[in-house]
């Protein structure tokens, strides 16, 4: 005999970017000091080149792209 299945409640779930806005920030990667986050490239740009100025040994950097993103459920 086969068991009884039911499905009880079917849930979907969507994900889609959120409208809060994109943001930029650059990471020294020798000292891990790091820029305000921006939602230009401008001011981490400056930042960096300016950070590069105060500490000549420090030439290399990683940027870090935050981008919201939301859930939502649909019955
Ligand atoms: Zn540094």
């Amino acid at each position: 005999m086969t068991p009884a299945r039911a499905v009880v409640r079917h849930v979907t779930w969507t994900l889609a970017p959120d409208a809060e806005p994109v943001t930029y920030t650059l990471l020294c990667v020798v000292c891990s000091e790091k820029s305000e986050r921006s939602e230009d490239w401008v001011e981490p740009q400056e930042w960096a080149l300016a950070h590069s100025g105060r500490n000549p040994s420090h030439h290399t950097y990683r940027e870090v792209v935050t981008r919201p993103w939301r859930t939502w459920m649909s019955a």
